[in-house]
């Protein structure tokens, strides 16, 4: 596929198929001046529109613990997609893969609904971009609503609850990794977080950012893929107003800076080679990080963090690199990720329909984990809606406006998508030139 080569000093051995890639084009200056719109705190934009009422839940088969409790590290199984590290423990690589805000708006479930079988089918939202999400050994996403399905009531914003099998097609798309630590965690309670972790852990992802018992909450997660140790960790801004149970406080995990430096700490004691930070943080539809974020995501790297995967936003925002000094005077490489907008979603204009999935490679060497490659793939969710009844596909907007692969846009739909393509890859860049220095702090 081709996609916009960030740092194309170190290119990727996984080199993909010979397409030119689409070039950026310039944009208007201040391109991401958008009107503004009513943003109302915490929630999304869509309003609730009628939901199948008949829809079954799936029922997560076999078992639904999958996660170990205690301070062990998971061992995550490899499978596939970078060959296995050498047996001399030279040098190896794996790929990180990250996207942004998986939601799911009332509008989104007729068209996946088959009432023959009173199942949903969502697999199609993501079969275009599977190729690309396969290719990670870490493939992370964030899934901002509980997925507890029909006994506790579907529903849209502003409180989710969407079918269980979202998680299948999650899972059928290529993602291993899925951190539930946003505001809407709370939703449906402490019973809905319960019913989400069952379902994704039955069908085998690591999850993050929620917990049923206290073990869960505390417990490291660090995965290996090639000899390559991740640890992950993910929090949130807050839950809407929705507070935690009173003997849940760990429920969800909420963004507290000490707490989270001493998180990162355990995690590199107990072995991870690189630590990601999944922050659910930042201004709905501001396309630039705030100054919180900014000194959040900034002073966890200072601290140890490698890579910072921020969503909530519900638009793109850009990146930037990190360069940590050691008192030793080495220099560790950081990349926070402000936001990478929504993934899937109803939320259509003003960029709301765009996304990125971010491609990282991991080198390993000497025992030194560092960040190599970072490739942006901007995506649309491409919708169609026929006698009231939508259907939608996240597309990897380069491949759509190289092979003008979707025969129902018409030329000035290609246009729009091809100048807010530009706009929002000139977003994605505009930051990253210039590292932030950072000391580490002790
Ligand atoms: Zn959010």
């Amino acid at each position: 596929m081709s996609r916009i080569e960030l740092d194309p000093g170190k290119p990727e051995p996984s080199a993909d198929t010979g397409k030119p890639p689409v070039q950026t084009e310039g944009g208007q200056p201040g391109a991401d001046a958008h009107p503004s719109e009513p943003a109302s705190p915490g929630g999304d934009q869509t309003p609730a529109g009628d939901s199948p009422s008949d829809a079954d839940q799936t029922k997560g088969g076999g078992n639904a613990d999958g996660q170990q409790t205690g301070d062990q590290p998971s061992e995550g199984h490899d499978e596939g997609g970078s060959p296995p590290p050498p047996a001399d423990e030279g040098p190896s690589d794996a790929t990180l893969i990250a996207v942004g805000d998986v939601m799911m708006h009332a509008p989104q479930l007729p068209g996946a609904y088959d009432a023959r079988t009173k199942t949903y089918n969502f697999k199609p939202f993501f079969a275009q971009v599977k190729p690309i999400l396969e290719q990670g050994d870490w493939t992370l996403a964030n899934l901002e609503t509980p997925i507890a399905g029909k006994p506790l009531g579907l529903s849209g914003y502003p409180r989710f609850n969407a079918p269980p099998e979202l998680a299948d097609a999650l899972k059928y798309a290529g993602f291993t990794t899925v951190t539930n630590a946003n505001n809407h965690a709370m939703d449906r309670g402490a019973q809905g977080i319960a019913m989400t972790l069952a379902k994704l852990q039955a069908l085998g992802f690591d999850t993050k950012g929620t917990a049923r018992s206290k073990a869960e909450a505390d417990k490291l997660t660090i995965v290996t893929h090639n000899g390559i140790s991740m640890g992950l960790l993910a929090y949130t801004y807050g839950t809407n107003g929705i507070p935690l149970p009173k003997e849940q406080p760990y429920a969800v995990s909420l963004i507290d800076e000490q707490a989270m430096i001493r998180d990162i700490g355990r995690l590199k004691a107990a072995g991870a080679d690189f630590v990601t930070v999944c922050l659910h943080f930042g201004t709905e539809y501001q396309t630039m990080p705030n100054d919180a974020q900014k000194q959040l995501a900034r002073a966890l790297v200072a601290a140890g963090a490698d890579i910072i995967a921020g969503s909530h936003p519900h638009v793109v925002q850009p990146y930037e690199f990190a360069e940590v000094t050691n008192p030793d005077g080495s220099v560790r490489k950081g990349l926070i990720i402000y936001s990478m907008g929504n993934f899937i979603s109803n939320q259509r204009g003003n960029t709301k329909d765009y996304g990125v999935i971010y491609k990282v490679r991991i080198h390993k060497e000497h025992g030194l984990a560092t960040i190599g490659g970072v490739a942006t793939i901007p995506t649309w969710v491409h919708r169609t809606t026929v006698k009231g009844v939508s259907r939608y596909a996240v597309v990897p907007v380069a491949d759509v406006l190289a092979a003008k692969s979707l025969p129902d846009l018409t030329a000035a739909d290609y246009a729009t998508l091809k100048s807010t393509y530009a706009q929002v890859s000139k977003r994605i860049a505009s930051m990253h030139s210039v590292p932030v220095q950072l000391q580490a702090a002790p």
